[in-house]
């Protein structure tokens, strides 16, 4: 008989009842370490205070209105959001894929109402991930995505993750964005170098085409600045956020310029939930601690002990990984095991680990996890191999 959940998730047999900063707590009492925070989601760890006050006195006051009405707090976050990025205008999803789907009719729109209404492919990379709708899966082109689901939305072109020549070729005049992730999450921590980076902007300046990062799982601080683009110093037309930006409550977001965005006028897009007041709540809130004073410099100091601690890992279990990608609290352990195995070995060490592709775990820890976390994770971590070696 099928459960009453819909069984389409592999879920680990663990059962936490409560969090605590950057720990998770089984019904029995047993805490684990959490380096994954919900896949990029509890930046600011769990049952984080300040945003249960956002949250409540926000809870108190009114839920939802829908967007038939004003809602200031989308003007508040927007208007952080502005003021710290690129952008100029911000729409509110409730989840990457939204913000998925979002950027990609904000491209087409915007060659359509220049009269270059062919302009309607858009370019993405092997290894991609931007969501599970049907567009977002036409969009990755995996077969494991796509497959059983067709007839797949048109116009996406797929290229080979770093083929250069590839990509100058396939932009023509038919090519409305390039889409890429800075540092690809579930393809296994695969960063785009910033020379890379810049040369899309260039190429996209060249000829016209919008650049969209898709920065649900790489922005909101995970790499030490506000959005992981930033270091290569080179901004796109269109963000995608999500994850990070809620804290842990449902939220997405699409950043624009106001070029990119002016297609999108009134009729042209919108959703019952995105921007609901509880979400503007906390998303203000994470936003405020995110820019507050030296915040981003601590993450960057501490995301250094980590990763210095994990290539001690790597020196000290050469059977098991192979070495270290990534940038920021967002690192990725090369596997010479299964990566499945190794997250199944830190469980029993109770410690949170990630997969991804590439034969990578992930370590996407709360922002604002402690020095002493930081040792004890990788303690745990060392003990996770030790006993991997153990059944070698
Ligand atoms: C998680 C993720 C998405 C999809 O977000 P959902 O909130 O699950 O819809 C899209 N892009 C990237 C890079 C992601 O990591």
């Amino acid at each position: 008989m099928i459960p009453s959940v819909l069984p389409t998730y592999a879920r680990a047999k663990l059962n936490f009842v409560k969090g605590e900063g950057s720990w998770l707590i089984e019904a029995g009492g047993e805490r684990y370490l959490d380096l994954g925070a919900g896949i990029a989601v509890n930046a600011l760890g769990h049952a984080n205070p300040d945003l249960i006050g956002a949250l409540t006195a926000q809870a108190h006051r009114l839920w939802h209105v829908s967007n038939l009405y004003e809602i200031p707090g989308q003007k508040k976050l927007a208007d952080k959001l502005v003021n710290a990025s690129f952008a100029d205008t911000v729409f509110f999803t409730n989840s990457g894929t939204e913000s998925a789907e979002l950027a990609i009719k904000m491209a087409r729109k915007y060659h359509y109402d220049r009269g270059d209404t062919e302009r309607v492919e858009i370019i993405t990379f092997s290894g991609c991930f931007h969501g599970r709708s049907t567009g977002a899966i036409a969009a990755s082109g995996a077969e494991k995505m796509v497959k059983g689901f067709g007839p797949l939305m048109p116009g996406f072109v797929h290229l080979d993750f770093g083929d250069h020549d590839a990509l100058r070729a396939a932009v023509t005049d038919k090519t409305a964005a390039i889409l890429i992730e800075p540092i690809q999450g579930e393809g296994g921590i695969r960063t785009v170098p910033d020379q890379c980076l810049k040369g899309l902007r260039d190429l996209c300046d060249e000829t016209g085409t919008l650049l969209i990062f898709d920065e649900v799982q790489c922005g909101m601080g995970r790499t030490g600045k506000l959005f992981a683009h930033e270091w290569a110093g080179v901004s796109p037309d269109i963000l995608m956020s999500a994850k990070g930006i809620g804290g842990g409550f449902p939220l997405g977001a699409v950043l624009a310029t106001e070029d990119a965005a002016s297609g999108m006028v009134v009729g042209t897009h919108g959703s019952t939930y995105g921007g609901n007041p509880l979400a503007m709540a906390v998303g203000s809130k994470v936003m405020e601690i995110l820019t507050g004073n030296g915040f981003l410099d601590d993450v960057n100091r501490r995301a250094g002990l980590l990763r210095q601690r994990l290539e001690g890992l790597v020196g000290a279990h050469p059977d098991i990984f192979k070495g270290v990608r990534g940038s920021g609290m967002m690192l990725g352990l090369e596997c010479k095991v299964a990566p499945a195995d190794v997250v199944a070995a830190g469980y029993e060490a109770h410690v949170i680990l990630v997969p991804a592709a590439d034969n990578v775990v992930r370590l996407l820890p709360p922002l604002n996890i402690t020095e002493e976390e930081i040792a004890e994770g990788a303690d745990r971590i060392d003990a996770a191999a030790t006993a991997l070696e153990g059944t070698k």
